[in-house]
């Protein structure tokens, strides 16, 4: 038999795992809530605490959208328009020429016949794709333009140069994962989610692109 003292312990050390459960999932339940109402109007309330609650229960809101039947991908998605919304302020003061954009390999033709170099994969505009003309936009902007080959290239470069500003171009959790790295280096950044993910052959909505890149002050 347990002394009382320990008893007491165990019952009051249940109670607060209790009450910090119910406590996170009325939280979540309220995130979730907010998420919803962003997904639907476009509009963000309390963004900081909704971004901070969204990165610390991500799991939890995941959770409680498959239990509903809802697509928890509109958690992916919200996130990503909660950050741009957070760093957009930012962004539009940097000028044009400081800002540096990176897009995804997997946008290319698959007959691209672009050279991989040291500071990425060197598009050459054969018209094959849209990235050429992209990058030639971009560039008269007076922005510098990367196609990415792999992961570590995004924090090489920022240690290379230190942009003032980013675009980048992903999938959500690339988009998630580059708007965090900007963030760790006070960069602000926007990103472009692409339109259909994958490998290959990806798209993303153009319009949406040269809008971001083109945004001023
Ligand atoms: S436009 Fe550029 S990226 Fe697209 S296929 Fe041609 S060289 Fe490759």
């Amino acid at each position: 038999m347990l002394p009382e003292f320990l008893d007491r312990l165990f019952y009051l050390v249940g109670e607060a795992v209790v009450l910090l459960a119910l406590f996170v999932l009325l939280l979540s339940i309220f995130v979730a809530l907010l998420i919803l109402y962003s997904f639907k109007t476009g509009n963000f309330f309390a963004a900081r605490i909704m971004l901070l609650g969204t990165t610390l229960l991500e799991s939890v809101i995941k959770s409680l959208f498959w239990i509903a039947g809802a697509d928890d991908a509109v958690v992916d998605d919200v996130g990503v328009r909660l950050r741009n919304y957070i760093n957009r302020r930012e962004f539009i003061k940097t000028p044009r020429e400081q800002r540096f954009i990176f897009m995804p390999q997997c946008v290319r033709s698959t007959e691209c016949p672009a050279k991989l170099t040291p500071e990425g994969i060197k598009c050459v505009n054969c018209g094959r794709c849209n990235v050429g003309e992209a990058k030639r936009y971009a560039e008269s902007l007076g922005c510098r333009f990367f196609i990415v080959p792999g992961s570590s290239f995004i924090k090489r470069i920022i240690k290379k140069y230190r942009p003032r500003a980013i675009v980048g171009v992903g999938c959500s959790m690339e988009i998630k994962e580059g708007l965090d790295l900007c963030h760790s280096y006070a960069i602000p950044a926007q990103g472009v989610p692409l339109s259909k993910a994958g490998c290959v052959a990806t798209t993303l909505d153009w319009e949406q692109f040269y809008e971001v890149i083109s945004e001023n002050k």
